[in-house]
Order: C-alpha cells, then structure tokens, then sequence
C-alpha cells in the first residue's frame, strides 16, 4: 500500500473522531510563513498557540515570492491576522545547493534542459534571508504599517527561536 493510500485509511477513522465546529469560517490571528522542512511542521507546539490561530504559508527556505507576499496579504487583509512572522531554520536543505548547481544536476540526470533555468530559491545565510525577507514584506504597500513583520530563525538542535533584527550592523549593507 502506498503511504497515500495509508493516509487515506487513517482519514476514515479521523472523520469519526472529527471536531465539526472547526468546519466554521476560521478567524485566524497570527500569520506564519516559514520553511516545508517536516520539522517546522510541529507550529502549535513551537509557539504554543493553537492550530486555528495560526495562517500558515509554507515554501522551501522559506522564500518570501510574490505568491507569499499575494497570501500574506489576504491573510491580513481578508482573514484578520494581526502579525506576520517570517519563520527561517538553521540546517535548511535550501542552503545545501545553489540554483545554477540543481538546474545543472537536473539538467544531467533527466537529459532535458527545458524548465532550466528554473528558481528555487536557493540561499546560504539564514539570518539574511530573514533580514531580506523582512524589508520585501515591510516594504509591501498593500500590508499595513500597523501589521508588525518580525523574523526568527528556529534552531533544530534545541528548539530556541531567536529573533533576527532589522536595524544590525550588516542591514544597511
Ligand atoms: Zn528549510
């Protein structure tokens, strides 16, 4: 049986155990955009807040594209999220190659250059990429002044958020 399959007969038993006040139209408050590595997974946990208050956006890295920032704009503007975090994590897959390198090795294994070249977003330097991401959301004209933006980066080693701030000596590089 594939794991899909697996899934869907777990799926039968949760629907019987399903909680159907959580089919109403979800109010949630904080928007969260961080990473689809499995163990960013655990959001509830990490920040002690509850599935329902969570709007969570989810890309490799996480990178911030003009799809993330379209999101996060109606979450703050259509479903009510009052903060946004930007949430990064040390040992990244994404830091692991650069685009040109997987376009390349793609390229190879498959035998077709065509979707070359193509962007994933790659990145080296996770306190970075939340500074970038932080000035592209802040900068956004459609997300509120009044809507804080702030960054972290979860260490998968202890579980510790730290926050990266915008005003450090490298952000006016
Ligand atoms: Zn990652």
């Amino acid at each position: 049986m594939s794991i899909i399959d697996r899934a869907l007969k777990a799926n039968e038993t949760y629907a019987k155990k399903y909680d159907r006040t959580l089919g109403a139209h979800p109010t949630p408050k904080l928007a969260v955009v961080t990473c689809m590595d499995p163990r960013l997974s655990d959001l509830p946990g990490i920040l002690g807040l509850s599935h329902a208050d969570l709007d969570v956006i989810r890309t490799g890295g996480p990178a911030v594209t003009d799809d993330v920032l379209g999101e996060l704009v109606v979450s703050t503007r259509v479903l009510g999220t009052k903060e946004i975090m930007l949430l990064n994590h040390t040992g990244c897959g994404f830091t692991t190659f650069t685009d040109e390198e997987l376009n390349a090795k793609l390229t190879g294994l498959t035998g077709d250059a065509s979707p070359a070249p193509m962007r994933f977003f790659s990145y080296k330097d996770p306190e970075q990429n939340t500074r970038e991401q932080m000035k592209k959301v802040r900068s956004h004209p459609w997300i509120a002044k009044e809507v804080p933006v702030r960054g972290f980066i979860f260490d998968v080693e202890t579980g510790l958020l730290r926050e990266v701030h915008r005003a450090s000596k490298d952000a006016a590089a």
